[in-house]
């Protein structure tokens, strides 16, 4: 299972339907966090997403909005007895950001925060996949985040390998895991009775940026492009002055990049009442869009 739970999709100051940036992505059991604004613990409670056994929180950047959760998050942790260490990556600046929290001496969780800074190129390697920073485009220090899925092996065509005289068990495993068998003196090749690779699950978050052609390698043919759109078209003089993105200028970035899906978040506050300027801009260039709403829940599936 790959999904991913919207806990906050307002930018910059909360409101009363948007709380503070912050993403939940759930794989194969794995809970993580990219970013932690304002109020998270408390919309994960509300979405029952579970928080105690987060293992890591990605930040694309430290301006208050994505960050302020990160403080109560880790002493709620620590009452609820917490011993895993957590692991806290960002860019520049996540270490003496973690620093000062630890160094004011009122958070004594119990357990280990580490700090990763991470540059544009740095990868973080995991069993199944691996989370590849880049570097985004805002007033600060910023990265946003692939997280790409190793292949899966293709499909075992078991008629076919009955067919071929290969007695089930552990030869079935052998073929599976890409080695030749010799059955009574024939070598039977893996290729002959399993498929090509099928490819693994795709999502990039690019957090608070002004969209850039940069991002287009990094993009191509993921499943879900998750992007800030703080504005709609009508306010681009603004997202410009601001170093944000409106919901156009995203989506032709997305149809350029063919990107399977693309989500807005890091709404203004401004389209409280109506997101239809925001939707309508980015549908004139990408259909498949949606804005997201708090508790928005998003299923990736696998391919093949
Ligand atoms: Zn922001
Ligand atoms: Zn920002």
């Amino acid at each position: 299972m790959l999904k991913v739970i919207f806990l906050g999709t307002g930018g910059s100051v909360p409101s009363p339907n948007r709380g503070m940036p912050s993403l939940m992505v759930v794989r194969e059991g794995e809970r993580m966090l990219f970013d932690c604004g304002e109020g998270t613990q408390r919309q994960m409670m509300f979405a029952r997403s579970g928080f105690m056994d987060i293992s890591s929180i990605f930040l694309t950047h430290f301006h208050a909005d994505h960050t302020l959760g990160v403080p109560g998050l880790i002493q709620t942790m620590g009452f609820q007895g917490r011993v895993e260490p957590l692991h806290i990556y960002g860019p520049k600046f996540v270490r003496e950001y973690c620093d000062v929290l630890d160094s004011l001496g009122y958070l004594k969780p119990g357990f280990d925060v580490v700090a990763h800074e991470l540059k544009h190129g740095d990868v973080v390697e995991r069993s199944g996949y691996r989370i590849e920073a880049f570097r985004n485009f805002h007033s600060v220090p910023g990265l946003g985040y692939a997280l790409r899925e190793d292949n899966r092996p293709g499909r075992f065509n078991k008629p076919k390998a009955l067919g071929l005289g290969v007695p089930e068990g552990p030869l079935f495993g052998r073929l599976q895991r890409g080695e030749d068998v010799d059955v009574h003196g024939r070598i039977i090749k893996s290729s002959e009775v399993v498929g090509e690779a099928r490819p693994g699950r795709q999502l990039v978050y690019t957090g608070d940026t002004t969209p850039s052609h940069t991002f287009l390698s990094v993009l191509e043919g993921v499943d879900l492009w998750i992007s800030e759109a703080t504005f709609a078209d009508e306010a681009s003089d603004k997202a410009a002055e601001t170093q944000h993105s409106s919901s156009g200028d995203v989506a032709r970035l997305a149809a350029m990049a063919g990107v399977g899906r693309l989500i807005l978040t890091h709404i203004s506050s401004r389209y409280s009442e109506d997101i239809t300027p925001l939707l309508e801009d980015a549908r004139k260039h990408f259909p498949n869009v949606a804005v997201a709403e708090d508790f928005t829940e998003v299923d990736i599936p696998l391919k093949g």
